[in-house]
Order: structure tokens, then C-alpha cells, then sequence
């Protein structure tokens, strides 16, 4: 496979590489995606549920029509696994201490794999924390809780803040926010480690989200090598193809990388 050789040579030689990941590396751990695929519920409710707007509206039934419905399996008693590509990229990020993956996927599947805390920018948050949704901010100490009992959630009837009884959300960029709204998002790093890479592999993403954007113009001025693992090619030329699901080309390529 001449580009997968080629994808290889590039990362071999790379100083700083960042992966940004999408949803298509977690549809092999039973994550449904957004926006593609048979089980897509991207335009069922996802655009019009999805927003800090929708959640100030009725906490409750967000929680209970968006939260758990669009997310149900997040949140299973009996868990969901990492994948091959998951354990991939772990072996690939330890390569070199400035490499790093940024993953637009809140299901924490990099960190069940055992990926390097420090070397993992989860962008669009994580499912598994909240935060107090109070305007402004919370008057109280503002650290993310990781117990929320979602039960019995309805219109009306929701979580609360344990330090000022405001409405508690979780910690993820919803459609209406920007990823500078809290620092656990990690934007100025992401950045910056975008402005800085050598090479940039997209894996399992539609290119659709602000955060590709921000990779592709890096890119441009960086002259960054842009990589793209996943089913379908990039919308746009430039970019070596390497075609395959993530779970199948990510565990080859940390074959050939790292031994
Ligand atoms: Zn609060």
C-alpha cells in the first residue's frame, strides 16, 4: 500500500504530530455517530436539542430527550471497550513527548486505553463530569462534579449544583458555545499544537466541526503533512488518503512507526 508506506516515511521523520479524532473511532466500541452512518441521529434532534439555549429552556428535558436519548450507551451499566484504534494511538503518542491526540469524541474511550493523560486534549469535553450551568458562572468553588444521578430526569425535575442549587450540565461544547468557554476544553493548546505540527492525521473525521477547520488553516501556513484515516477521502485535495476504518489502519501504522 504505497500512501500507507508514504503516511510511515512522514511520520517517522516528524517532530510534533497531532491526531484529531472523530466520531468514527469509537463506531467500533457501539458509539453511534452524529453525522454519518445508518444509525446517524445527527438531524434527528441532535441540531435542535444540543445547544446551552435548549438546556436553559427545560434542564430536565434536556437531560432526558437529548442527554440520554442521544447518548444512552455513554451511559450503560455495563460499559462500552476501547478499540484497536484507541490502543493505537496510545502506542503512537508515546513515540515523542510533543506528539498529541485531539479528540472530539466525549466518550473517554482514549483514556480507557490507557492513553498518556498528558498527551490527550479531549476538546468538545467529556461525558463522565458536569458543571454548574449558572450564568456567569458558579458563585461557588466551580470544580466538575463526576456523580450526577440521572434516574429520574424530566421536565422539571433535574440535578442541581451542590454549591449554589443552579441547573448541573456536562462538561461538553454544545452548538451554540465556543471552545474557549472553559479550560478543560483545551483550545489554546490545541492551537497551538496545530500551529506547530509537522504532520496532522485526521482519524475518523467529517471535517465538519470548527476544530478541522482550525487544522487544515494551520496547515496552510505550516506546510503540516495532512494524513486522513477513515472510510470516505477528504473534501478537499492535499491530503494523503489512507482508506480503511480507524480500528484497521491505526494498528498498522503503529506496527510500522513504532515496532
Ligand atoms: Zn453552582
Amino acid at each position: 500500500m504505497l500512501h500507507l508506506e508514504d503516511a510511515v516515511q512522514r511520520l517517522t521523520r516528524a517532530k510534533r504530530v497531532v491526531y484529531l479524532c472523530g466520531a468514527g473511532l469509537s463506531v467500533a466500541s457501539g458509539i453511534r455517530a452524529y453525522r454519518s452512518g445508518p444509525n446517524a441521529v445527527w438531524g434527528e434532534y441532535v441540531l435542535e436539542w444540543g445547544t446551552r439555549a435548549k438546556f436553559l429552556e427545560d434542564p430536565g428535558a434536556w437531560w432526558r430527550t437529548f442527554w440520554l436519548g442521544a447518548h444512552g450507551e455513554l451511559l450503560r451499566q455495563d460499559g462500552i471497550a476501547s478499540n484497536a484504534g484507541h490502543r493505537a494511538l496510545a502506542r503512537l503518542v508515546r513515540r515523542g513527548l510533543d506528539d498529541l491526540v485531539v479528540t472530539q469524541n466525549i466518550d473517554g474511550l482514549h483514556r480507557a486505553a490507557a492513553h498518556p493523560e498528558a498527551q490527550l486534549i479531549e476538546i468538545h469535553g467529556r461525558h463522565d463530569r458536569f458543571i454548574c450551568a449558572a450564568d456567569g458562572g458558579c458563585p461557588g468553588i466551580d470544580e466538575p462534579v463526576s456523580q450526577v444521578d440521572l434516574t429520574d430526569v424530566r421536565p422539571g425535575h433535574f440535578p442541581h449544583c451542590p454549591k449554589c442549587s443552579a441547573p448541573l450540565r456536562p462538561l461538553v461544547l454544545l452548538f451554540d458555545e465556543y471552545y474557549d468557554g472553559h479550560e478543560a476544553y483545551q483550545a489554546h493548546r490545541a492551537r497551538r499544537a496545530l500551529n506547530d505540527a509537522d504532520v496532522v492525521v485526521f482519524v475518523g473525521t467529517s471535517f465538519s466541526v470548527g476544530i478541522t477547520s482550525t487544522a487544515v488553516r494551520a496547515a496552510e501556513v505550516s506546510g503540516a503533512a495532512l494524513i486522513n484515516v477513515n472510510l470516505e477521502p477528504a473534501p478537499f485535495p492535499g491530503v494523503l488518503q489512507l482508506t480503511g476504518s480507524a480500528e484497521a489502519v491505526l494498528p498498522e501504522l503503529a506496527r510500522r512507526v513504532v515496532g
